[in-house]
């Protein structure tokens, strides 16, 4: 999967404004309603602030929020498929409705 060029520079940090520095390409594995892929997109970290839980360097990776899997290996139509069978099935054939519908696992603790 490859995003526009102009998706993929410039980058401000959300925390102190100042431009982050690019930490080249980072793969991530995705779930879709089509199955599992992977795709490169650019990881940007501040050269100045340091996230106060974690202690690691404040960081952004704009493509995630672009395909609003930000935080998250499930896309936003599994999400709401999973939401819409959960909904009126059982954890057990919720997760067994998506493997048979969509080839999909989904673990209880996801
Ligand atoms: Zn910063």
């Amino acid at each position: 999967m490859k995003l526009p060029e102009s998706q993929q520079c410039g980058e401000e940090c959300p925390k102190c404004g100042e431009n982050m520095r690019n930490h080249g390409k980072r793969e991530k594995h995705i779930i879709t309603l089509l199955g599992e892929c992977k795709f490169s997109r650019n990881y940007y970290e501040c050269v100045s602030c340091e996230n106060e839980n974690t202690g690691n360097r404040e960081h952004a990776v704009p493509n995630d929020e672009i395909l609003g899997v930000a935080g998250t290996k499930f896309t936003e139509t599994v999400k709401r498929v999973t939401a819409q069978i959960a909904a009126s099935d059982s954890f057990f054939d919720t997760s067994a409705n998506l493997k048979m519908l969509c080839g999909i696992n989904v673990s209880a603790k996801e």
